[in-house]
């Protein structure tokens, strides 16, 4: 296999446009996967994880914001936003959403390929293989997206999939405070109508097998009023 084929996640729901623009890239060497909506696309990072990602702005199920932004808080992988106005190019990059260039609905083949070698030549992943989620290593915890395991110094701890991802999403995030609106969103979904106690009960599991002393946690800490915090371990 050659080393230089590239995959492409593209992410977009409008049909006459996704034809044309596979056999484009197609045509350019590229291997490329298709999403329909924000859902499935980010089902497809998971499974064929695309050395990049061309993502429309306005996606049903989950937007293009929110999809990146999920993407963003386990990869690295370089991603093109394509909006059909430029002036939703001011929004996006006002969300500081992560996207690594925008493109504007209608563009030209020739100019999408060249930004497309531009972003990857930037995050220096031109020549790898497809990237893999990162792993995250906090203070003796450590967690691996791929392999979808939790170890402390080294001891596997198993957790359930919501507590995998909560977890995920704070180490991801280590230092800053995530309120209870972003983490009750992001792991159970903007129409989550239930129990607002269940973010705390997930919490508090976690910490019952993350922690040395979890009734003095020391990594995944309270911010009264606002939400939680992976701590960064202090030197
Ligand atoms: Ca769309």
């Amino acid at each position: 296999m050659m080393t230089d084929t590239l995959s492409v996640l593209v992410i977009e729901d409008e049909e006459s446009f996704v034809e044309a623009l596979v056999v484009g890239l197609k045509r350019e060497g590229f291997l490329v996967t298709v999403g329909r909506d924000g859902v499935e696309g980010l089902q497809l990072f998971d499974k064929v994880r695309p050395d990049l990602i061309l993502l429309d702005l306005w996606l049903p199920k989950k937007s293009g914001i929110d999809v990146c932004r999920e993407i963003r808080s386990r990869s690295r992988v370089p991603i093109i936003m394509v909006t059909a106005k430029s002036s939703e190019i001011d929004t996006v990059v006002g969300l500081e959403v992560g996207a690594d260039d925008y493109v504007t609905k209608p563009f030209r083949l020739r100019e999408l390929v060249a930004r497309m070698r531009a972003v990857m030549r930037r995050s220096g992943s031109s020549d790898d293989e497809a990237e893999p989620g990162e792993s995250l290593e906090i203070d003796g915890l450590s967690l691996d997206p791929e392999r979808h395991e939790v170890h402390l110094r080294s001891e596997l701890v198993p957790l359930p999939l919501k507590e995998f991802e909560l977890l995920e999403l704070l180490m991801g995030n280590a230092g800053r405070v995530l309120t209870r609106e972003t983490l009750i969103d992001r792991i159970w979904g903007p129409n989550y109508v239930g129990d607002t106690k269940t973010l705390d009960v997930h919490i508090k599991r976690l910490r019952a097998k993350v922690e040395d002393d979890p009734s003095r946690p020391a990594r995944i800490t309270t911010v009264r009023g606002l939400g939680y915090k992976f701590e960064t371990p202090r030197n």
